[in-house]
């Protein structure tokens, strides 16, 4: 494959069906984001619907506005509009808590629902605060195991035993971006007689993703990546239809109780999604989140993820071509179709790599231990935007800057 000059990367933007939603985001003209997949970027809508909801509900309406300005329905309302992004029909997403709250709700609700069986699957190569969690939900439930793909067996497949009563996989792997087949894997997990809990967090808003069509029992995401929220923004929680009525999700707080207001002594669970909250949820990064959800407005989720694996597979094409010989490894699968929206390459200085890119503008980030990553937003990216990460990488590269001491200094959050 020849490799595209300038020209040809300009041709490109001019001819992507999507160059007109950039407008929508609050950007750097000098940066190139290449961290949407960690922290998505405000639009100006969000930042409105935020200082509306600050300014003219809290400020002026106060208590009244729970009612007034459908704050009480909010967690639903976003949760179905997530719902047409993730292919899940009305009432059956709510927006609540984190992620990480959500992955303890629905393992749990799981391992409820499969009475006898006793383990829990998920990947060694999970994001960690999966299994955490999953470690604690095993800690309260006497017997419980957790397994992991990679320690305890070599694929999720080879571990479906009589005795699994959840699975709980990444739907793209944060690290490496590989995409796991959805469809396919619920199947399995279903003709084993488990129960299929998906975390979205990197696929919501990054891909097309039919939460309904593969069958899946339960699903969480968080959406502050793919779905620009806000840093900390609510994470959403899915749960099929047909579990509603029977799972019993153990953070039974009141907002999840089917007569919050009515100050009963006893819970007794919503019968639909709102079971799924908990406590009284934060409205002011919801209605942030509302603002956000807006430029999803007409989106073709098709023309999105072609946009995404062309910037991915472009970006790939230019490092290996002008960054050959540094010792960069690709470590996201070649093939766009097992790909998330994002690029990882391995590098022996990735921390000090990603630090002097940072301080050139292109942003991207460093996973531990030797993890470059860069996710590609197809919102707001342009093709020229990749070219230009792919210089300054070449630069920082080819001139060492990044052994400058000052880019070895670790900081808290990567
Ligand atoms: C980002 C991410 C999370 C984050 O969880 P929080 O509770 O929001 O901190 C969880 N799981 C995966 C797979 C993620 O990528």
């Amino acid at each position: 494959m020849t490799l595209p000059d300038r020209a040809a990367i300009e041709t490109m933007d001019a001819q992507d069906p999507l160059r007109a939603l950039r407008d929508a985001f609050i950007l750097s003209p000098d940066e190139v984001y290449l961290d949407g997949n960690s922290l998505g970027v405000p639009t100006h809508a969000a930042q409105e619907e935020l200082m509306r909801a600050a300014r003219d509900e809290w400020g002026g309406e106060l208590i009244r506005s729970w009612n007034t300005a459908g704050w009480f329905d909010l967690p639903v309302e976003l949760g179905d509009r997530i719902g047409t992004l993730i292919g899940a029909a009305p009432g059956q997403v709510v927006v609540a808590d984190t992620t990480s709250v959500n992955v303890y709700k629905v393992l749990h609700s799981a391992m409820g629902l499969r009475p006898g069986r006793n383990v829990i699957v998920a990947e060694s190569g999970s994001f960690p605060t999966d299994l955490y969690i999953a470690e604690g939900v095993v800690s309260t439930l006497p017997g419980a195991q957790l397994r992991l793909e990679g320690v305890d067996g070599p694929t999720i497949e080879d571990m479906l035993t009589p005795d699994v009563a959840a699975v709980l996989v990444n739907h793209v792997n944060y690290k490496t971006g590989e995409l796991r087949d959805m469809a396919a894997l619920t199947a399995r997990i279903h003709e084993a007689g488990a129960i299929a809990v998906w975390d979205l967090c990197h696929s919501a808003g990054a891909l097309p993703v039919e939460l309904d069509a593969a069958g899946v029992d339960f699903a969480v995401g968080c959406t502050y990546k793919y779905l620009n929220g806000g840093p900390g923004s609510p994470a959403f929680v899915y749960a099929a239809h047909r579990h509603l009525g029977q799972a019993r999700q153990p953070l039974s707080g009141w907002w999840g109780h089917a007569r919050p207001f009515a100050f009963e002594t006893g819970y007794e669970g919503d019968g639909g999604i709102r079971r799924f909250q908990c406590g009284t949820q934060p409205i002011l990064s919801m209605r942030a989140l509302k603002g956000a959800l807006a430029v999803w407005d007409g989106v073709d989720m098709g023309e999105l993820r072609a946009k995404s694996v062309a910037l991915a597979d472009l970006f790939i094409q230019l490092v290996e071509a002008r960054c050959a010989g540094f010792g960069l490894a690709l470590e996201s699968p070649r093939e766009g179709a097992r790909r998330g929206s994002q690029v990882s390459f391995r590098h022996d200085h990735a921390w000090q790599v990603m630090q002097a890119l940072i301080s050139r503008g292109v942003i991207g980030d460093f996973r531990a231990p030797s993890t470059l990553r860069f996710g590609f937003t197809p919102l707001y990216l342009r093709y020229v935007d990749v070219l230009r990460a792919v210089e300054v990488l070449e630069e920082v590269l080819k001139s060492e800057s990044w052994k400058d001491p000052r880019f070895a200094v670790q900081a808290a959050v990567t």
